[in-house]
């Protein structure tokens, strides 16, 4: 019997993710991937500004961005065209960074998931944690303790279980482990089967200089999208729908798929119909969007495509798991530890689900718009800027102690959020030992109280009360100390008084906010870490 704390399932872009950052919390786990490696196929390639902040607050941004700019302009953008060599249609994105370093100590950055999982393992074993490729999960029960699973080795046949406290289920969009728990789905369904071509052409003369990370193709033949390398001689070309929605087969690219018919996309998409062409590889998938309707059931979670799965238009299935698991991870640590009560936990389904659905139906809302617009706007939600989805998405949960508003929105404008509870901490360049570093630097393993440079009596009341509780938590007077605003911004930023303060929860996001000093006390602040760590929940 092979114990654990907890039992990760899918050792792919999102299993890694929670074995990283689960690590980082020190949580001892076991992730079981039934592939031999990391993933083969480039698949997830635009990776959001959270998502980078995320993998920065664990150390990997710098490697990362390297790997990044071998392959892609750190700058790219996302236009539409009826072919490379042909007609430009529209710019969605003309540079992906524009206006970013005002919100973000990160950037966006395009890359190939085959070569950003890789990455993401290697620090997840840096810090300890535990895999066996060429395994899978079988079976498992839960009881009121555990989750016990039995796993076997693909190429031996050899069988273990496992116990473990917690499972992940991070085992992709049909998700075996979400239908044995009974969980249902819903949303817009099977959009279209859908292909990859992964294939080598010299396609530098048609991209004319032009500097992009994503290139949608929409012409009487096909829709869909390339990626290209940045030299221009191969990259792929994911085949949606056929250009002709007439046609009864418009919605099934994949079925009869050969070589051939490959190669003709490749030149119909390139507008170069003599082109020699090389194909690769060619993968099928299916376009579907629907949510979960939980995310948890008893001690396993659901992350990722087991989650949410939708069509990849913005880019937001990968970088929604890797987010799901960044904010179960510390609530793990604090409950398997015993200084947060087991009800935090439940704050996962009720932050992340909504979350994942809205992703999901922006997701959507941008297949209709640059893919299929004859399924009108009817079902489909209005659209919703990229940056208020990245980093500008709002929980409301117990372990948020919301302001008195009566705002429902998912989402706020994050350049004007102002630390609003439920928001992630804004960005804000201070200095540190001489050195610059932004806000969210502060906030990577612990609790995290920052104050305005007269709020010290917050500081000292949140020590004494973690102290008393257990808790791991910082605070900084921004402003005196060894942290200083050399541009003045912190306070405005916050929407702070000069005595005001707020606690920052280990994801970065803010629990609360006093915008003066008034109340400051020990017993306030106890009070309030408790409610926050749903210390007294039944
Ligand atoms: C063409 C295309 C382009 C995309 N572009 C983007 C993009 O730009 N940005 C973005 O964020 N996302 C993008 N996506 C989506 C992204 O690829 C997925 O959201 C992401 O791979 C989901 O990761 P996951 O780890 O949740 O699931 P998966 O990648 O599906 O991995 C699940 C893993 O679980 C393993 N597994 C399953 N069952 C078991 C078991 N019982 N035991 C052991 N192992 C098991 C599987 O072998 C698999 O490796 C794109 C997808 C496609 C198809």
């Amino acid at each position: 019997m092979i114990e654990t704390d907890v039992l990760i399932v899918g050792g792919s872009l999102v299993g890694l993710s929670a074995a990283t950052f689960l690590a980082w919390h020190g949580v001892p786990t076991l992730s079981v991937e039934r592939h031999h490696g990391t993933a083969i196929h480039p698949r997830a390639g635009h990776f959001h500004l959270r998502t980078l902040e995320v993998l920065r607050s664990v150390g990997l941004e710098d490697r990362v961005k390297a790997e990044s700019e071998k392959q892609f302009d750190p700058d790219g953008g996302i236009n539409a065209v009826e072919s490379l060599a042909g007609k430009e249609i529209a710019t969605y994105i003309a540079n992906l960074n524009a206006g970013v370093a005002e919100v973000s100590p990160s950037t966006r950055l395009f890359m190939t998931q085959q070569s950003l999982e890789p990455l993401i393992r290697d620090r997840a074993q840096e810090l300890g944690a535990a895999m066996r490729y060429a395994t899978e999960l079988v079976s498992f029960e839960q009881d009121k303790d555990g989750v016990t699973g039995s796993i076997r080795n693909v190429v031996t046949g050899e069988t273990e279980t496992v116990r473990a406290k917690y499972m992940i289920a991070a085992d992709g969009n049909r998700s075996p482990l979400r239908e044995q728990l009974g969980i249902r789905t819903r949303g817009h369904g099977l959009l279209a089967e859908c292909i990859t071509i992964y294939f080598h052409a010299d396609c530098g003369t048609a991209l004319r200089g032009r500097n992009l990370g994503v290139i949608y193709v929409f012409n009487p033949q096909l829709r869909g999208f390339f990626r290209l390398v940045r030299t221009g001689d191969s990259g792929f070309l994911a085949v949606m729908t056929r250009g002709d929605m007439s046609r009864p087969d418009a919605l099934n690219v994949a079925e009869g798929i050969d070589e051939e018919r490959s190669i003709a996309f490749v030149r119909s998409a390139t507008g170069m119909p003599d082109s020699h062409v090389a194909i690769e590889d060619i993968a099928a998938w299916r376009a579907v969007a629907e949510v979960a309707e939980s995310f948890t059931e008893g001690r396993v979670f659901l992350v990722g495509d087991a989650a949410h799965v939708m069509p990849p238009m913005g880019g937001f299935g990968g970088n929604t798991g890797v987010q799901d698991t960044h904010n179960l991870a510390w609530k793990l640590a604090l409950v398997l530890k015993g200084v947060a009560g087991r009800e935090l936990l439940a704050t996962y389904n009720i932050e992340r689900q909504p979350i994942g659905e809205l992703a999901m139906q922006q997701a959507y809302t941008r297949y209709v718009l640059r893919v299929v617009p004859e399924r009108g706007k009817e079902a489909m939600q209005p659209l919703v800027d990229d940056l208020s989805l990245e980093i500008g998405y709002r929980y409301r949960s117990p372990a948020i102690i919301a302001v008195s508003d009566s705002a429902t929105s998912l989402y706020e404008d994050p350049r004007k959020s102002k630390a609003l509870p439920g928001t992630r901490a804004p960005h804000v360049v201070l200095q540190r030992a001489g050195k610059p570093i932004s806000t969210l630097d502060l906030f990577t393993r612990n609790f995290c109280v920052l104050a305005a440079a007269d709020g010290g009596a917050w500081c000292d009341a949140a020590r004494a009360a973690a102290g008393d509780l257990g808790l791991a938590l910082d605070a900084y007077e921004v402003g005196r100390g060894d942290v200083s605003d050399p541009d003045g911004r912190f306070a405005a930023a916050y929407g702070l008084s000069l005595s005001g303060a707020v606690v920052v929860r280990p994801d970065g996001f803010v629990a609360w906010r006093a915008v003066d000093g008034a109340g400051a006390s020990k017993a306030v602040m106890a009070a309030l870490l408790s409610s926050l760590l749903c210390r007294n929940a039944a």
